[in-house]
């Protein structure tokens, strides 16, 4: 080449962006370009003749030597008069020694027996592709950390991924999956649903089901069948629509609802059974009952003269116990009645309704040593009535009949209480409190069983121990509880909910 055909060459070699430079067969450097150099860190009389195996660490020369091989392959050789296309990746050295990623191509000129060498440095590109590698590894540890099965799908329903949440739930590998379509995981009619649902979304982009949970389902690799919840949603990869969803095997947890459904109905029907025993048993215990009285009545009336004086006592008290048998079984008429019969609900003002009941309660000749107390306004609620006064009717009779004070106390107020049936801080706890003689602790569950009495012994106060039994029962039924607070000797607090409206 002549002196002014070289120059031209190195001005045309200058030009390229790319680094250029050539070497005869050996290796050594007869041309080095200004993008060469900047990639290298190399001036060019630096470079040039010595060896190119100073540019290439040791452990990658054996690599760009088999490329030249190739490369200067006769047959090969006549291909590529032009540079070559399928360049490799290498480590090169720069002047700093230190190594960095390369492009490289070459193309030998077999009748000058030259190779030219184009590179491209490729730090930038690798860092980009180790970003998104470590960000792809990043998102699928994530998704094999979740507990939730993440499957992923496109358009056509084609599964891309399958975390190990969902391996786990469906029993299928990923590889097993990844790349057949998601309908093998769902029994019919799911598949063909899903078949018209992607189609639907094909030709009207409705998107019914995504953001919307629902339970559906699932078919494991074993071909059981297990409820399962899906949340579907969508994203944009590279353009392209795909779809996310989340799955959970509720396997577990329907099988707990179902068996707490059971165990409702059989309680609800047993309730109803003792409902209905109590009110069969009370009716035929009411006529025999009723013979024992008249009899008793007849023997005082016909016989009175030859049944003397402690005759008489005797076929009293028996009449007595008739009449108090007689409350007792109306009483368990009543209970029965309670558990069976609809509630009226309606709005009701508490205020109104206990000055109604304490009208009727207390009477004019106690009003004078019993003080009623509410410290406010008492809030509106959704019951039943008459079923509700019937309760405050019973709190505020027994707050007086157990009450030895001169000056009875009773207090009915709304307050915030722990409640100790669920261990939840209730906001509106109602309660009505004496100054009465106060139940031991030891009794605070048995005063609301049926016929239980604390004070048997004083005639004065005698009950049938059945108000708090239905005191119970109507704040059961208004989906409440009840609870005593109470100190022997330091009154009484019965605090109850009523949770109907709420
Ligand atoms: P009764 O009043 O007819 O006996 P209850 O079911 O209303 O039946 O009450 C059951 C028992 O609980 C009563 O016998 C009484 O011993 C006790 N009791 C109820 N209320 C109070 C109260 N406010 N203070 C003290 N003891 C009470």
């Amino acid at each position: 080449m002549t002196k002014l055909g070289e120059l031209q060459l190195e001005t045309v070699m200058d030009s390229v962006i790319d680094g250029i430079f050539m070497t005869n067969l050996q290796g050594d450097i007869l041309s080095f370009n200004i993008s060469a150099t900047q990639i290298f860190g190399y001036r060019k009389e630096e470079v040039l003749g010595k060896n190119i195996t100073f540019l290439i660490p040791r452990s990658e020369q054996a690599k760009y030597f088999k490329y030249l091989h190739n490369v200067t392959d006769e047959k090969i050789a006549q291909l590529y008069r032009k540079p070559c296309r399928t360049g490799i990746e290498l480590l090169a050295l720069k002047k700093d020694a230190s190594e960095f990623p390369l492009e490289l191509s070459i193309s030998v000129l077999p009748a000058d027996e030259v190779v030219l060498c184009t590179v491209r440095d490729i730090s930038e590109r690798k860092q980009a592709d180790l970003s998104i590698k470590s960000y792809v590894e990043h998102i699928e540890t994530i998704m094999d950390t979740v507990l939730d099965g993440l499957i992923t799908i496109d358009m056509k329903g084609v599964i891309h991924g399958f975390n190990t949440a969902a391996e786990n739930i469906f029993g299928y590998r990923a590889r097993d999956v990844i790349g057949r379509n998601v309908k093998m995981l769902m029994p019919e009619p799911y598949q063909s649903e899903h078949d018209s649902y992607l189609n639907n979304y094909h030709t009207t982009g409705d998107k019914k089901i995504i953001g919307v949970g629902r339970e559906i389902t699932g078919r494991r690799s074993s071909g059981h069948l297990f409820p399962l919840e899906l949340g579907v949603n969508e994203m944009t990869v590279q353009g392209k629509t795909m779809f996310v969803g989340t799955v959970r095997d509720i396997s577990e947890r329907k099988a707990a609802e179902i068996a707490i459904d059971t165990y409702i109905r059989k309680l609800q029907i047993s309730n109803s059974e003792l409902d209905q025993f109590a009110y069969i048993a009370s009716h035929d215990l009411k006529e025999p009952l009723r013979g024992l009285a008249n009899n008793a009545l007849f023997l005082e009336e016909d016989h009175a003269g030859s049944l003397g004086s402690e005759g008489l006592r005797r076929i009293s008290r028996i009449r007595f116990l008739c009449t108090r048998m007689e409350k007792l079984v109306d009483s368990l008429l009543y209970y029965s009645r309670l558990g069976r019969q609809d509630l009226a609900i309606e709005e009701v003002d508490l205020n109104a309704l206990i000055d109604n009941v304490a009208e009727l309660t207390l009477p004019e000749e106690t009003t004078q040593s019993v003080e009623l107390l509410i410290p406010s306004p008492l809030p509106r609620v959704t019951c039943d009535k008459p079923r509700v006064s019937e309760l405050f009717r019973n709190l505020i009779s027994n707050a007086v009949k157990y009450n030895k004070c001169p000056r009875k106390q009773i207090e009915i107020g709304v307050k915030a209480s722990m409640n100790p049936h669920t261990n939840v801080l209730e906001n509106r706890v109602f309660y009505v409190k004496d100054n009465g003689i106060g139940i031991d602790a030891c009794f605070f569950e048995d005063v609301f069983r049926i016929f239980k009495r604390l004070n048997e012994e004083d005639d004065a106060v005698r009950g049938t121990g059945v108000g708090l039994t239905f005191v119970k029962k109507i704040v059961e039924r208004h989906s409440g509880h009840i609870w005593v607070e109470s100190e022997l000797g330091h009154g009484s607090c019965f605090n109850f909910t009523l949770k109907l409206g709420e």
